[in-house]
């Protein structure tokens, strides 16, 4: 079995039913979890990327027994009106009993998109990290054009007990080793089998499974065999053979070193 760490199912369910409606969407989730299970792949994480998507992830994995979810707000999503939103999470996370929400995020920096506020940014990044000190939960980290400075926010707290994901990893071998040296994981997604993305496959082909962990980040990011169409938490099996075939190792091997990942960063327990 395959872990998918990193899929968004309420928007997956938006992108598949073009409903806004709650039970349309709870519905759907339902459906893509088992559809996913009938590939081999279960628990599922759904993650949080605003206080309303993380209220609905919740919802969904309270619900259906194979799958968690994380609470958080996305870098892009940080607006100071939203500082609220943060207290909002704590709330969230005080009235959920253990095991339901296995990690905060996602967070981080991205200054990719323009009009970012960089202080904004890390004051909710900050924020974030001792939400996840405080419940000893994992961070979900999301970095774009920003990896140096989340990366020193990350060693500001180096005597602390910090454990996280690198999510959707898109820098190089030597951001990599970085990482790793950290105790964090990389998340690796769909891009690998974009041919153009020789560094993603030189840095697993370099540094193994022990540090890894597959997500989709469905509906984005379709592996190059569904390019153009809705992502969705089964094709982490695509991911996983296009690894062994990579590695000239077993799928199973791939599945069992993953999943194993999986469950120790996340503790995943039965619900
Ligand atoms: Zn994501």
């Amino acid at each position: 079995m395959f872990i998918d760490t990193h899929c968004h199912l309420e928007m997956i369910a938006e992108k598949r039913t073009n409903a806004t409606e709650w039970q349309i969407i709870f519905q759907e989730a339902q459906k893509i979890t088992k559809e996913a299970y009938l590939s081999n792949v279960s628990p599922l994480i759904t993650i949080g990327t605003t206080l309303a998507s993380s209220d609905i992830a919740l919802h969904c994995a309270t619900q259906i027994p194979d799958l968690f979810c994380t609470i958080g707000i996305h870098p892009s999503d940080g607006k100071e009106s939203e500082r609220d939103d943060l207290k909002k999470l704590e709330a969230l996370l005080k009235q959920t009993a253990p095991g339901i929400i296995v990690g905060i995020g996602e967070t981080g920096l991205d200054f990719h998109h323009p009009g970012f506020d960089k202080d904004q940014q890390k004051a909710f990044f900050r924020n974030q990290i001792e939400l996840a000190l405080i419940h000893k939960l994992p961070l979900v980290i999301h970095t774009r054009n920003a990896f140096d400075e989340t990366l020193s926010i990350i060693d500001e707290y180096r005597n602390e007990q910090l454990r996280g994901v690198f999510h959707c990893f898109s820098e190089d071998l030597q951001a990599a080793t970085e990482v790793i040296a950290r105790g964090f994981y990389l998340g690796i997604d769909g891009p690998i089998t974009y041919p153009k993305n020789t560094e993603l496959r030189r840095i697993v082909s370099m540094l193994g499974l022990s540090n890894i962990l597959l997500e989709t980040d469905a509906p984005f990011l379709p592996p190059q065999s569904i390019r153009g169409k809705i992502n969705h938490p089964a094709q982490v099996a695509t991911i996983g053979a296009f690894i062994a075939e990579l590695l000239q190792i077993p799928i199973e091997a791939v599945a069992e070193q993953t999943s194993t990942n999986a469950r120790s960063l996340f503790g995943l327990q039965k619900k």
